[in-house]
């Protein structure tokens, strides 16, 4: 994402209804079925950039609650100017690193997390940081529901084939893999298209998805304490 300051978007941040803010965020584990005032299912898209998909995705499904999560204001602005032209009651943003996720959703919370278009991190030694890493799965693992599940896209076949590697040693597995999604029709039905998506397909890259479910036999039992 294109890291050009914005001028004024961390005031208009602060002042947006759209948003939780930070003062708000720590409340929030356990209580999001009331910040959206039903009981509707809750789908959170990490690093939305400037929230073309969530902003579809919340359009066309009404029945469920999204938040959109961005580390960057300056990206994040976009997403509420679009909110700005078209409200939805079912949609709020935070402006927050991903790493914190566990302080703002309770356990089980989520029903499905959306990753598209993660930065890639190429470096070895940044592997940890990748949003499909191991040590992001565990965080997730925390917030999902028991049948809770997770959906990658990317055009980035090194970081794809990376976050399949992941699974085996955290403990899921995939119940989807395609390494080319606008060629399989099944798993393009209600697919809507990230910014990202848009360009990268249409540059001709394939675009590989994953979704994933926690194993099973690893799944932890927390019905007991
Ligand atoms: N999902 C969008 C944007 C992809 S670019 C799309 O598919 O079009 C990745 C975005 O994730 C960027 O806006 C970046 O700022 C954000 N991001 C990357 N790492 C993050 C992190 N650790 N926490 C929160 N946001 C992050």
């Amino acid at each position: 994402m294109r890291l050009r300051n914005v001028t004024g978007s961390r005031e208009a941040i602060a002042e947006s209804g759209y948003v939780v803010h930070e003062e708000g965020l720590k409340q929030c584990p356990g209580t999001w079925n009331r910040i959206f005032g039903n009981e509707n299912p809750i789908h959170i898209e990490i690093g939305m950039g400037k929230g073309k998909f969530i902003h579809a995705m919340a359009k066309e499904h009404p029945g469920i609650n999204y938040v959109g999560i961005e580390k960057y204001s300056s990206v994040l602005i976009r997403a509420v100017q679009k909110m700005e032209k078209e409200e939805l009651p079912n949609l709020k943003f935070i402006r927050m690193e991903a790493e914190e996720i566990t302080e703002v959703f309770g356990p089980g919370e989520v029903q499905r997390i959306y990753l598209n278009f993660s930065d890639p991190w190429p470096k070895d030694r940044h592997a940890k940081r990748r949003l499909p890493s191991r040590q992001f799965l565990a965080r997730y693992e925390k917030i999902l529901a028991k049948d809770g599940r997770i959906e990658f896209k990317t055009d980035n076949r090194e970081l794809f084939d990376f976050a399949l590697e992941e699974l085996e040693p955290a403990g899921w597995e995939a119940v989807e893999v395609t390494y080319d999604l606008h060629a399989d029709a099944r798993l393009m039905e209600g697919n809507v298209m990230t910014e990202y998506e848009e360009k990268f397909s249409a540059m001709g890259n394939p675009i590989c998805k994953y979704i994933i479910v926690k194993r099973e036999d690893k799944a932890e039992d927390t019905s007991k304490g």
